[in-house]
């Protein structure tokens, strides 16, 4: 139950904020280790406490309950506010039939019962770590300060498929075909732009939107309700649109122009990921995939993750970058509690670190690396 109490700035509300905690496989576990004493420290601080249900998912869920989404921790997913998820799979349960695979069987099956529609992914390259991109760094030369906002539950992925012997006069002639359906409605866009507006207006106010409308119907919609959409509600963030071919290339070319990326599912699938790889390491990058429903605390349910895998090559070895799990716990404290400040603090801590040298081997270019939980202790003590 939410508290009111003052504080020099003013009354603000105590809250108690309930989190699934689903670590998962390899180095899921390693980094989540790192991310909850941050997370608690960031949000004990401002008055607030955490109460964090821990749960098997994927690999941990398969070995220990016969399936990679428990029902326990489904049902712990549902007692709380938001999900802080680690990553799920790995070599161990490759042979399992692909529905029973670990990152299908547990992360589809969340996406659906929540319905996150919206998947939020800042690509953020600090200045301090611009050798770590394979950018030239006169390409980059204040780094990189993005966000994309990929559309999460429509589009091609989800739309009606087929596969059909092709008739000839009636009668199967040999050859087969394949159908895969984009369909768009207007109340889908309206709700991811809306979340595109939100992200905007907390950053430079430029959105950019990214599709294919000299060919596609669906972008067409997308370019007319997105435009609606800012002129209606937002006149104060500026659009600008964007083919996707040319998307691909001006992230590499000049990564620096953009600000608030919109894009459909397909498209935001490709380019997230090339704009994971122009930030440099995987482990710096956090996601947040936002549900329909709100929470308690009147902000959007969400899954907080970070962008990359189990990572089983460098697992069970103090190796892993834990910055993008912690960063995921700040991006849900943004967007499903509300606590920017807070959220800042983490984002500031990490990136304290790293300016002041300490970093895990993904991102120390050759020079010393410090381990998972060094890395952790340098950000909790900047905190
Ligand atoms: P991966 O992202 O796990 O690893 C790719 C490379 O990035 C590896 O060299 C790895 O060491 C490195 N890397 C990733 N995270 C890192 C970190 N935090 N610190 C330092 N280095 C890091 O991708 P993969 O090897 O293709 O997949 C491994 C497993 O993870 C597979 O089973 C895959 O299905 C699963 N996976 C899960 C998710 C998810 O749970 N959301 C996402 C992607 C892959």
């Amino acid at each position: 139950m939410a508290t009111p109490h003052s504080t020099r700035s003013g009354i603000i509300r105590r809250m108690k904020l309930t989190i699934a905690v689903l670590p998962g496989d390899y180095i899921g576990p390693e980094v989540m280790d790192v991310a909850l004493p941050i997370l608690e420290t960031a949000v004990s601080r401002s008055g607030h406490t955490l109460q964090h249900t821990r749960c098997d998912v994927g690999g941990a869920g398969i070995d220990r309950h016969g399936k990679a989404l428990p029902d326990p921790t489904l049902e712990a997913c549902r007692a709380a506010d938001a999900i802080l998820f680690g990553s799920v799979g790995g070599p161990k349960w490759e042979r399992l039939p692909p529905a029973e695979q670990p990152e299908r069987a547990a992360l589809l099956p969340l996406r659906r019962h929540f319905r996150l529609f919206a998947n939020v992914r800042p690509g953020r390259l600090p200045k301090p770590l611009v050798d770590t991109s394979p950018l030239r760094p006169d390409r980059i030369p204040d780094g990189i300060d993005m966000v994309c906002i990929r559309e999460l539950t429509g589009g091609l992925y989800f739309g009606a498929k087929s596969t059909r012997p092709v008739p000839a006069d009636g009668r199967p002639d040999g050859d087969v075909e394949a159908i895969d359906t984009m369909v768009y409605r207007r109340s889908e866009i309206e709700r991811i732009t809306d979340v595109a507006i939100a992200t905007a207006r907390a950053r430079r106010r430029h959105l950019t939107l990214v599709d294919k409308a000299n060919v596609l119907e669906t972008s067409v919609l997308w370019r007319k309700v997105v435009a609606e959409r800012i002129e209606t509600t937002a006149p104060d963030v500026t659009l600008s649109t964007m083919y996707v071919d040319n998307a691909a290339m001006q992230l590499v070319l000049r990564p620096g122009q953009f600000d608030v990326v919109l894009t459909e599912n397909m498209f935001g699938d490709i380019l997230s990921d090339e704009m994971a790889v122009v930030c440099g390491s995987l482990g710096m990058l956090a996601s947040a995939s936002l549900g329909i429903e709100n929470n308690r605390h009147g902000h959007r349910y969400g899954l907080y993750e970070p962008a990359g895998g189990t990572a089983p090559d460098i697992a069970g070895q103090d190796k892993a970058n834990p910055c993008a799990q912690v960063l995921s716990a700040a991006l849900m404290l943004r967007h499903s509690f509300g606590l920017e400040a807070e959220a800042r603090a983490i984002e500031a801590a990490v990136e304290g670190a790293i300016a002041a040298g300490i970093r895990t081997a993904d991102i120390a270019a050759g020079g010393p690396a410090v381990g998972t939980r060094a890395m952790g202790d340098a950000i909790l003590a900047r905190l």
